[in-house]
């Protein structure tokens, strides 16, 4: 056995019987094996018996981390606001692992190309945390965070970075928090971590600065608009879906059109927006209730469920077939009499469409004309999770407790849309 002696954090080469391979040496908790990250971002396991042959490329360093950060007065200010998730985040060479990027002489070391298009006067770090992990006191956190930041008057817009899980959510939680918008408010993420060749982060940074500084005054998700690495899509923060575990360009714009291409130098709008208005004054209003839940209906499901929920619930919303169909009267197992029931004693439910594309019309069948007269909400082609978060803050309000339905089906934030022409769908 050849005698290597590499430090955790080394990028070496390595001879096997049948390859050669190059990466980084990770801490490995066996001793006889060589733990390796690969360029591609795998870890692999290399006995330390079946290597013929091995050097150091590049021995590890510990990098001081200083004066990345620095103010450029001549460009035009945004604010920046850091939450977490895979953008925020970068690889320990020696353990494998990915630690926070809290610093923000950190942050700005990976990503330089931000502060040459923008000058980012303040950075906010409310908190850490991944999006699988945030609450609604997170998204209060970062409404608050924002509306001071809007408040500043040398800020021409904020960008937020946010983990890509539930990050829709936050984006329709900030739709209607932040009421009256004055600027523009950009959430972007990453998929695939800064240590990355094929790392989405610093486009979609880049992308999301530039946009900060359009005349577009609405809450926006910008990011990877293809699999290339070329241009980015601004879409409506309420109308959006993560509907890829992994590609770059994992967010979708749901019954809805891409507000703008962004490249990192300009912008193309593509469709109608709410433009900026800097002497408007945002209002911040975070009144929610977590009283609220999102059921998926599925065939032979039991209308039970219903009982469970208006026990500790206000409301839910379900995910319902087709057009707007669940179990009625001709089924065995009809939901009507416990709909009825729950609903005659206030508790809230809404359908939204299972089918994710498309519009809910509850009068096409019977079956749906049944439970628009048991009091069911449908809320025709808004989100599910747009729908979760707006029924949270409109029963929030206890104020808005008789105009339930009315203020449900209010366009607060772009969260219906017109119908789409068959271009584009
Ligand atoms: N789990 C992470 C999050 O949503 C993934 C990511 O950042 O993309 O925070």
């Amino acid at each position: 056995m050849v005698e290597l002696n590499f430090q955790p954090g080394d990028y070496v080469k390595l001879r096997l019987a049948l390859e050669e391979m190059e990466g980084r040496i990770l801490e490995s908790p066996d001793s006889s094996v060589f733990l390796i990250k690969l360029n591609s971002g795998y870890n692999v396991g290399i006995p330390k018996e079946n290597i013929l042959a091995g050097r150091v490329l590049k021995k590890f360093k510990e990098e001081p981390v200083k004066n990345y950060y620095l103010e450029k007065k001549d460009l035009p200010s945004i604010g920046l606001v850091i939450t977490g998730g895979t953008i925020a985040a970068k690889l320990n060479p020696k353990t494998g692992g990915v630690h926070w990027l809290t610093n923000i002489e950190e942050f700005a070391k990976f990503y330089p190309e931000i502060f040459q298009i923008v000058n980012v006067k303040r950075i906010e770090v409310p908190f850490m945390t991944a999006s699988e992990s945030m609450t609604s006191d997170h998204w209060i956190k970062i409404a608050q965070t924002v509306n001071n930041l809007l408040l500043d008057s040398e800020i021409k817009g904020v960008v937020i970075t946010h983990g890509t899980d539930f990050l829709s959510y936050t984006s329709a939680a900030l739709s209607f928090f932040l009421k009256d918008l004055n600027k523009p408010v950009i959430l972007t993420y990453s998929q695939r971590s800064i240590d990355r060749a094929s790392s989405d982060a610093n486009l979609n940074l880049q992308c999301a600065a530039r946009m900060a500084l359009s005349d577009a005054a609405e809450v926006m998700l910008v990011g990877h608009a293809s699999i290339n690495d070329d241009f980015c899509f601004s879409l409506r923060g309420t109308k959006v879906r993560k509907l890829h575990s992994s590609r770059r360009d994992a967010f979708k714009p749901i019954n809805s059109i891409p507000l703008a291409k962004v490249w990192p130098d300009k912008i193309e709008f593509i469709s109608n927006y709410t433009k900026r208005d800097d002497k408007k004054k945002p209002i911040l209003d975070t009144g929610f209730t977590d009283k609220v839940a999102l059921v998926k209906f599925y065939p032979g499901q039991s209308p039970d469920i219903l009982d469970f929920y208006a026990l500790k619930y206000k409301g839910i919303v379900i995910e319902a077939a087709g057009l707007g169909h669940l179990p009625v009267s001709e089924a065995e197992h009809s939901w009507l009499p416990n709909l009825k029931k729950h609903i005659k004693n206030g508790f809230v439910v809404c359908a939204v469409a299972q089918t994710i594309y498309g519009r809910l019309d509850p009068l096409v069948y019977s079956n749906g004309r049944e439970l628009v007269n048991a009091g069911v909400i449908f809320l025709e082609d808004m989100l599910a999770e747009t729908a979760l978060v707006k029924l949270g803050f409109v029963l929030g309000h206890y104020g808005w407790k008789s105009k339930v339905k009315e203020k449900m089906l209010e366009n607060f934030s772009g969260e219906f849309s017109e119908r789409l022409t068959l271009n584009e769908i």
